[in-house]
């Protein structure tokens, strides 16, 4: 419970229509896309960085919890306000302030939609590629906490890759500027990488400058039926080597494409192993040009080539995820990333588990960069044996040499696993940054380390 004072001191800097204790407003800032939930004891929504800086020294006199929030869309518990206290909803600050067409980069706030940002900067011919697959709710201080993927990365990158400078709230109420306009430079340390994927434990983003690059002009799809497994590793490597790298290789195994078929009866995703969702972009002639490799590919080995549409083809894609519920009502969704020649042996290694457990384990994703989305599907009473195959999968993913997040981070589900990959005294290094910048621990509290 926060103080009568805090909150009449919480309702002076930001109005008292953006400070909410109702039970209601408190449960829809409650929870993210884990399904953990922990009701935080008030949530503010502040209009500007000067706001927040005065949020945090308050947080910093009466000593309770701060966590910001874009579209509670993490897949990490980031945005669980696990110790109660604050929620800083971040929904006002949604404005894009600025596209600069000359030099390609725009000024946004960071509650604005990831999509919407998209399709402002296509509207004048421009590129913004991360492009996760929440990006229609997602926001971008979210994308940026968490460094956010998606389907675009194999060509293209994440979003630390377009971050140019950041102002930010510091934990103790200090506003900085971090970065620079220019595509270049290296004066003193680099703090805005510091930021990127800091889970909202550093700092809060009140302003990002994000580079754009010119939109291509043309891109194609096609779907691959890979009959045999086996042919993967070679398939993977013709593409990936190809002289226009597609832009994105997505995988959908055989369990999800049984569990789409039954939603869908698309009468697509059958008789095979599991299938390639490829995309390829730039000057007509060259998508035309890499659709012909990759026909060519597919001749040469086991594989069909299914369908050229291309929002179809995303369809199926986003359809996945909700169709797994087929097999179970909880679901814990794992984002481990292999080194790409090592992606078959992780794919027998998910299989052979499914088996040795009897539980329902699928996989699909960004294969092209050795990304894949681990579901395991679940009945409450189950959970124990879920986390059991959990723990295989992280030991297979470090054993493999892998990492065991390439998007959504560590937050609460895989803080467990934090010290199988990383080494005491990185660990020790990281908390003693937190412990620098947010000496009371107010930001974001009981993430990233158990
Ligand atoms: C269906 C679905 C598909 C998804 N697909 C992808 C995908 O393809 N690739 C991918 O990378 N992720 C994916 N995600 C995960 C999720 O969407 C991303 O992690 C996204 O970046 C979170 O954005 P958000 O606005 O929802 O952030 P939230 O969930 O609200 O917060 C995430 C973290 O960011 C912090 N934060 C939020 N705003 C700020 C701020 N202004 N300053 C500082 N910290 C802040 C929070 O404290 C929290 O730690 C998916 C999720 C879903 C539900």
């Amino acid at each position: 419970m926060l103080p009568k004072k805090v909150i009449k001191a919480l309702e002076k800097i930001v109005g008292k229509d953006c400070v909410s204790l109702k039970k209601e407003d408190l449960l829809c800032y409650a929870y993210d896309a884990t399904q953990i939930t922990h009701l935080p004891d008030a949530v503010v929504f502040p209009h500007s960085c000067e706001e927040i800086s005065k949020i945090m020294r308050l947080a910093n006199e009466y000593l309770f919890p701060v966590v910001p929030r874009g579209a509670g869309s993490g897949m990490s518990g980031g945005a669980v306000p696990i110790k109660g206290g604050l929620v800083l909803a971040m929904s006002h600050l949604n404005r894009i302030l600025e596209i600069n067409e000359e030099d390609m980069w725009v000024w946004v706030e960071p509650g604005v939609i990831t999509r919407d940002l998209k399709m402002a900067v296509e509207e004048r011919g421009l590129f913004y590629p991360p492009d996760p697959a929440s990006q229609a709710f997602s926001t971008i201080g979210g994308n940026i906490a968490e460094c956010a993927g998606g389907p675009k990365a194999v060509k293209y990158g994440v979003t630390k890759d377009y971050v140019l400078a950041l102002e930010a709230v510091l934990p103790t109420g200090e506003i900085i500027q971090t970065g620079k306009k220019t595509i270049k430079g290296v004066t003193g340390y680099d703090l805005t990488s510091l930021l990127i994927g800091s889970e909202g434990t550093l700092a809060i983003f009140t302003k990002i400058l994000l580079k754009l690059l010119p939109l291509p002009p043309a891109k194609g799809t096609v779907l691959l039926a890979i009959r045999d497994l086996n042919a993967l590793p070679s398939v993977m490597h013709q593409l990936l080597r190809a002289p226009n790298i597609p832009t994105a290789i997505e995988f959908i195994d055989d369990l999800c494409g049984r569990c789409v078929e039954e939603g869908f009866r698309l009468d697509l995703l059958k008789d095979a192993d599991g299938w390639l969702l490829i995309e390829v972009d730039g000057t007509k002639n060259s998508v035309e040009e890499v659709l012909k490799f990759i026909e060519e590919i597919a001749n040469k080995g086991d594989i069909d080539i299914l369908k050229m549409e291309n929002e179809d083809i995303w369809e199926i894609r986003r359809a996945i995820s909700p169709s797994l519920y087929r097999l179970g009502e909880k679901k814990f969704n794992h984002d481990i990333v292999v080194p790409r020649s090592r992606i078959l042996e992780m794919i027998k290694k998910i299989k052979s588990l499914k088996k040795a457990y009897n539980i329902p384990v699928a996989c699909f994703g960004h294969i092209g960069d050795g990304n894949l989305h681990v579901n395991i599907l679940f009945k409450e009473g189950e959970r124990e044996q879920a986390e059991i195959v959990t723990a295989e999968i992280m030991k297979a993913t470090l054993s493999l040499g892998g990492t065991i997040s390439g998007e959504h981070g560590i937050g609460l589900t895989k803080a467990k696993f934090l010290s199988w990959e990383v080494r005491p005294e990185a660990i020790d290094l990281m908390k003693r940054l937190k412990r620098t910048i947010d000496p009371n621990n107010i930001l974001n509290p009981g993430k990233i380390w158990p």
